[in-house]
């Protein structure tokens, strides 16, 4: 069976294909391989944003498609950016200035909780959806530390470590991450339409 990752960042095409090299009987390929349009991300959830992803690149390309949007919610800015995380501080999309502008918000600010939320969401050409939802749960650091991952992992401090998640190895990362939790709930689905094939 042939899964498209519907998704055009390369962070998250390596998670997506560490995370799922264990489903053997899955040809995983990516738009590198079979190219799309970037689809505007224009719903108002990371469920809707994942479907309209997933639902895009299915109708142009007519493979199983699996999407994913995810975010960061931070609990002392009532969970911005949340949805706008990729465009926090503007457009083009700008990591680091992202980091900047989160941590400028933050500023004197006591209550660092945060959470990553990823909603995976998997479409079949005939029309079958399936979604799943990861969440972890850590704080922001007052400066950024460490240079794997992407996005906003150089603040995210994971509960239960002292370290962000930018210093943790991808394969520690992937054992805890909320991509890893949403892909999980997506692994029965994957395994039960992998043998049907
Ligand atoms: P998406 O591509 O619309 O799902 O946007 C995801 C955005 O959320 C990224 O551009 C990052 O800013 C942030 N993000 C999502 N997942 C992660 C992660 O695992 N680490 C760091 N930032 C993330």
């Amino acid at each position: 069976m042939i899964i498209l990752l519907g998704t055009k960042n390369r962070g998250k095409m390596k998670e997506l294909r560490e995370l799922l090299a264990d489903l053997r009987s899955v040809k995983l390929v990516t738009y590198l391989d079979q190219p799309f349009r970037t689809v505007e991300e224009s719903g108002k959830s990371f469920v809707e944003n994942a479907l309209i992803k997933a639902r895009a690149v299915c109708a142009e390309t007519g493979l199983p498609v699996l999407a994913e949007d995810a975010g960061l919610e931070v609990v002392a800015l009532g969970g911005a950016p949340g949805i706008f995380s990729a465009r926090f501080s503007g457009i083009p999309v700008n990591h680091e200035k992202n980091n900047a502008l989160l941590l400028e918000r933050l500023g004197g600010v006591q209550d660092r909780r945060a959470c990553f939320v990823a909603i995976a969401a998997l479409r079949l050409p005939e029309g079958k959806e399936f979604t799943s939802e990861g969440r972890l749960w850590g704080r922001i650091a007052t400066h950024p530390s460490g240079r794997g991952g992407f996005g906003y992992d150089p603040l995210f401090i994971p509960d239960d470590f002292n370290c962000t998640l930018a210093e943790l190895s991808l394969e520690k990362k992937n054992q805890i991450s909320h991509r890893y939790i949403a892909i999980k709930g997506m692994n029965k689905i994957l395994q039960d339409l992998a043998q049907k094939d």
